[in-house]
């Protein structure tokens, strides 16, 4: 059943010697494809180029972190990259109080910014949010994206019901897998309709805690991503096919997506009728 990683930063330090082993683990795994995360005009441009070279997917988008950097010129720079082809999001953005690495103002400037352009250019809004609950969710009551999701949900009850009453998407990562922080994640789950669930790995960040072998210097990857599947699946007391059938139903109608494979799948299918 083909998987959609909705989330991988493929353009991260750690995946420049081995990017073409890791997309081909990722197609063994059933990962049919992968929307490379941008997170800085430059990180986006890469993201783009990953994606023309693999015939994924990617976002065009300032991190909060770096948003303290993100000025009219940055947003001219992503207005041009959303008309990619391959660029199915704007983001990611959002607010980050967590690390702090831009002052609040900033952030919240670029989140605008950037909710602005995804409403301008019709596409969705790949969004972060990190301890910053409940402005995020103020800012985003005032622009109300019609498309958008919480990639790596890892909040608690009160903040994902107030994301669902937005309507948004829910990513779950590995995070889900910790059994120190992630926990609460195991019955928050249950609450997400089906039709917004999603998943993601968030690579090369958050590799499942319960992964055994754990993978070399840990490094996470979307071929992971069958093992995150699994945990949600079990948390849903669900069987493993009908929830990856659904995420990936989820990510092709969110992101206007319709991935090879399925494609691939169908004419299979046709043929062998
Ligand atoms: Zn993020």
């Amino acid at each position: 059943m083909p998987l959609v990683d909705i989330g991988a930063n493929l353009t991260h330090a750690s995946f420049h010697d081995d990017v073409d082993a890791v997309v081909a683990r990722a197609r063994a795994a059933d990962v049919a494809t992968v929307i490379v995360t941008g997170t800085t005009v430059l990180e986006s441009r890469l993201a783009a180029g990953i994606a023309d070279r693999f015939d994924l997917y990617c976002t065009a988008g300032v991190h909060p972190h770096h948003a303290r950097d993100c000025d009219d010129s940055t947003i001219a720079e992503l207005r041009h990259l959303s008309v990619h082809p391959r660029c199915v999001a704007i983001g990611e953005c959002g607010l980050d109080f967590n690390r702090n690495y831009s002052p609040h103002p900033d952030q919240e400037k670029g989140f605008i910014a950037q909710l602005e352009l995804g409403l301008e250019v019709g596409k969705p809004l790949f969004l972060h949010s990190r301890d910053a609950h409940p402005r995020f969710a103020e800012i985003l009551r005032r622009y109300r994206p019609p498309r958008a999701v919480a990639h790596c949900f890892t909040g608690e009850k009160d903040e994902l019901h107030a994301y669902m009453e937005l309507g948004l998407y829910i990513g779950i990562t590995g995070w889900i897998c910790d059994e120190r922080r992630g926990q609460h994640l195991l019955t928050l789950v249950r609450d997400i309709p089906s039709d917004r669930l999603l998943l993601e790995t968030d690579s090369p960040y958050l590799t499942p805690r319960d992964m055994r072998p754990q993978p070399k210097a840990r490094r996470n990857e979307p071929a992971f991503l069958p093992h995150i599947l699994r945990t949600v699946a079990r948390a849903l007391g669900r069987a493993p096919e009908e929830v990856a059938a659904e995420t990936t139903r989820n990510a092709e109608r969110l992101f206007g997506i319709r991935h090879e494979s399925r494609a691939s799948l169908t004419s299979q299918r046709a043929a062998s009728a």
